[in-house]
């Protein structure tokens, strides 16, 4: 299974902050190697200006959020079937943000995800755990009945990578211990084989939460962890390729 190093821009950066792609794209030309993959997703509005930037380099261009719906009358929305079309590969699904400022719930992010891979795109479906689930011992129960209840209703070879992301280490430069964050993957692997047999043991599980070029090694090294999620980190493209040697 190739590492996937994949960077959430979230809403920051302005039109300037295209130089960093292009900076990426650089980088990756004397540095990618086929077990790395490596994916940006900015906002929205700057998609079509990253593909084209990307065109002939292995960075790949995702999307934050999608609609569950195909088309219709859905104000201010964006369809999975537009980001395909605007050369998306991937799209993040259920981050914690979404969850908390959009009130996004387990359901609708499972028919997010599939309207995802309907498009043609892959979902990165985001769980984790709050601060307050975690020191009451709740972490596993919470995000393993995150996972049940997030997967969507799909064919069975139909991809989709899932990503750790405890609520408390984004952006706070807080991480679990590597024992934990081992842990909460073998538990989530365990989850998958459950559900998928053979097939779970090849789900990519991504780490999201303060991953840094200084913590990523040690990270990435750990068993049952195919990559990580990457906010602050990847808005700068010295940062994000350090991450991505990290990985390689
Ligand atoms: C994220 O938002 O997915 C994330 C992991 O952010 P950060 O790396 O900044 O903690």
């Amino acid at each position: 299974m190739q590492t996937l190093i994949a960077g959430n821009w979230k809403m920051n950066g302005t039109k300037s902050s295209l130089e960093e792609i292009d900076q990426i794209v650089r980088g990756l030309d004397t540095a990618t190697t086929e077990t790395v993959e490596a994916l940006i997703c900015p906002p929205v509005i700057w998609l079509t200006d990253c593909v084209a930037r990307c065109a002939g380099s292995s960075l790949k261009i995702g999307a934050q959020d999608c609609h569950e719906a195909e088309k219709g009358a859905h104000t201010g929305d964006i369809s999975a079937s537009m980001l395909h079309e605007a050369g998306a590969s991937h799209v993040i699904i259920g981050h914690s943000e979404r969850r908390q400022d959009h009130f996004e719930t387990d359901p609708l992010i499972a028919r997010k995800a599939k309207a995802a891979f309907t498009a043609g795109l892959i979902p990165i479906i985001c769980i984790g755990e709050s601060l307050k689930d975690r020191q009451a011992g709740k972490a596993n129960t919470v995000v393993l009945s995150q996972l049940a209840a997030s997967l969507p209703q799909m064919a069975p070879d139909a991809p989709f990578i899932i990503a750790y992301e405890p609520i408390w280490a984004i952006g706070t430069g807080l991480t679990p211990t590597l024992f934990e964050i081992q842990d909460m993957h073998a538990g989530i692997r365990a989850a998958l084989s459950a559900q998928y047999g053979q097939r779970g043991a090849h789900i990519p599980l991504l780490y999201g939460g303060s991953m840094k070029p200084d913590n990523a090694a040690d990270i990435l090294g750990l068993e049952d962890i195919n990559g990580g999620l990457i906010g602050g980190a990847s808005l700068k493209a010295r940062d994000f390729l350090a991450i991505y040697a990290e990985a390689a």
